[in-house]
């Protein structure tokens, strides 16, 4: 079954979603029962030390649906304790065969797949992504990632180096420890699977934070961590808000920290890090990603292509096309069809099959959205579609493209994460690398054209962590992803991923001779 909606996925990364036939997507459960709301400790769920609960939303209707036990410093404690008991020297989880921890990765994997339409169920319940996308593309993708770093885990090791003299090398790659991961609320099973994933398979611990405003998929995966026979302490899931990730970041017995978010709290994690013993960080944070489109394409088709790049995931995507550049030849008539099609773009309940856009994550980001919006009206740009928030209840905005967009304007520089394209004009091929290059972001680009030289020269010149070429949005376990300049560094996924979790040791043992 989700062989068929990875093809289906597969699809929707190249033509873009509305195009993608909804037929092979299993009926959703629209008010899926939510089972776990506690903080796991030790392969137990726990009521917070403080008594606090906080409230989760669905933000298709602004209604509270569940209250999550609130974890603070004295629940992160005990998780820490917990990773650390774990992966003490001889612990259960220290003694297994690295094909072992594959084998449960792999379980893993395969309950996720099992539990497949609860899982989507409750993510678009919890985020308000639409229902198709939580199926086709959160929880596909993470149970192909999950599999993919199964099989790594007895496939990571290190070299044998013949040195000088009587001595013999060689590197042992060894798991950093506890690792405290922080993640968003954009992808929240994905993200989750993203960090739990290669630092298991590694043998390394976890104390995770959810975002607070989507901890339930993180919590349920917690659940079957736990049915898939991990052992107790290897995967503790603290919810809560930043307090919760304030104790990670500042407890001595945490040796690595992984983080995906906003760069502003990207960069007091690193500023944490370097405070509180230099724990080891990675960090995925923000993007501004430009987009160029050569007037040699099928425009149609590119136009198609951004405004899958820019709106997918109602543009709250880190890596999300949102300066779209396009060569004056084409401007006019991209412009036009980019507003008709954002102008087509179905919004409404997520759970409805037809509906491509779902709301904002809450009414904060909502409000961000809208005076980044006003902010683009004032300084002159146009606004070809969009614009206002949409419907009586629920966090929805509008598709809203602007046009003539110049590049010192705030919607041209600040990230904005929701459903808003800029379109701005270039004609020289020089021009267009110094100005996609010219932001404090870099996280990803692309390039649409039929020109080989034309797509070489940009991906030479552009400074992203991905550049695609005559697509977007296409990820895979197998990649490498993460940023330049502010949108972070390390990278996630990949055999560089998996580094990421690892520390070498390099042993050197003296060779005993004969007659010496
Ligand atoms: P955020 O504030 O960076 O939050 C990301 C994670 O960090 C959440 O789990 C958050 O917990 C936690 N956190 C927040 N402040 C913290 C602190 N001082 N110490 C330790 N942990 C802390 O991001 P956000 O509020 O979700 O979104 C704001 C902006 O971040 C967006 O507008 C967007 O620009 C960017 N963003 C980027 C990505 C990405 O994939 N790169 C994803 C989402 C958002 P709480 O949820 O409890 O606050
Ligand atoms: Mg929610």
């Amino acid at each position: 079954m989700l062989r068929n909606a990875s093809r289906v996925f597969g699809s929707l990364r190249s033509v873009g979603v509305g195009s993608v036939r909804f037929s092979s997507v299993p009926a959703a459960q629209p008010k899926p029962q939510i089972l776990y709301t506690g903080i796991l400790i030790d392969n137990e769920w726990h009521k917070s030390e403080s008594g606090k609960v906080f409230p989760t939303t669905n933000p298709a209707t602004g209604e509270i649906i569940a209250e999550i036990q609130e974890a603070d410093k004295a629940d992160v404690d005990k998780a820490v304790a917990a990773a650390k008991k774990a992966f003490s020297l001889g612990s259960p989880w220290r003694r297994m065969d690295a094909s072992e921890r594959g084998r449960l990765l792999y379980k893993l994997a395969d309950l996720i797949e099992k539990n497949h339409v609860y899982m989507a169920s409750l993510e678009t319940y919890d985020n308000g992504k639409p229902y198709f996308m939580s199926h086709q593309a959160d929880v596909v993708a993470s149970v192909k990632n999950l599999r993919y770093h199964a099989g790594w885990a007895d496939k990571h090791h290190g070299i044998t180096v013949p040195i000088d003299d009587d001595y013999i090398g060689y590197t042992r790659l060894e798991p950093v420890g506890v690792c405290g991961q922080i993640i968003p609320w954009n992808f929240p099973l994905l993200m989750a699977v993203w960090k739990i994933g290669p630092a298991i398979a590694t043998g390394n611990t976890v104390v995770l934070k959810p975002a607070e405003q989507t901890s339930l998929t993180a919590l349920y995966l917690g659940q079957l961590i736990k049915e898939a026979g991990f052992p107790p302490g290897v995967v503790n899931i603290v919810p809560g808000f930043a307090a919760a990730g304030q104790a990670i970041l500042h407890h001595p017995n945490v040796d690595k920290i992984a983080f995906t978010g906003s760069t502003e709290v990207g960069k007091i994690i690193q500023q944490g890090s370097a405070m509180n013993g230099l724990k080891r960080t990675t960090l995925e944070l923000g993007g501004k990603s430009p987009n160029v489109i050569f007037a040699d394409v099928d425009v149609d088709a590119a136009v198609e292509q951004a405004h899958f790049g820019l709106f997918f995931n109602m543009g709250q995507c880190c890596c999300a096309g949102s300066r779209t550049y396009v060569e004056d030849k084409i401007y006019d008539e991209f412009v036009e069809k980019s507003a008709a099609r954002a102008k087509k773009r179905t919004l409404g309940d997520p759970f409805d099959l037809t509906t491509e856009q779902g709301p904002q994550i809450d009414q904060e980001q909502r409000g961000k959205i809208m005076s980044l919006i006003e902010s683009g009206k004032s300084q002159g740009a146009r606004i070809v579609a969009g614009g206002n928030t949409w419907g009586e209840r629920g966090f929805y905005v509008e598709p809203t493209v602007f046009a003539d967009v110049k590049d010192n304007m705030d919607i041209a520089r600040q990230e904005i994460f929701g459903p808003v394209q800029q379109i701005l004009k270039f004609s020289e091929l020089d021009e267009i690398i110094t100005r996609a290059n010219d932001s404090e972001y870099g996280l990803a680009a692309a390039v649409f054209t039929k020109d080989i030289d034309k797509a070489n020269y940009m991906i030479q010149g552009l400074r992203a962590g991905t550049v695609w070429v005559n697509c977007y949005n296409v990820f895979s376990p197998q990649l490498p992803f993460g940023g330049y300049k502010l949108s972070g560094h390390g990278r996630e996924n990949g055999p560089y991923g998996i580094s990421a979790y690892t520390e070498v040791k390099t042993v050197i043992t003296k060779v005993m001779q004969k007659n010496s």
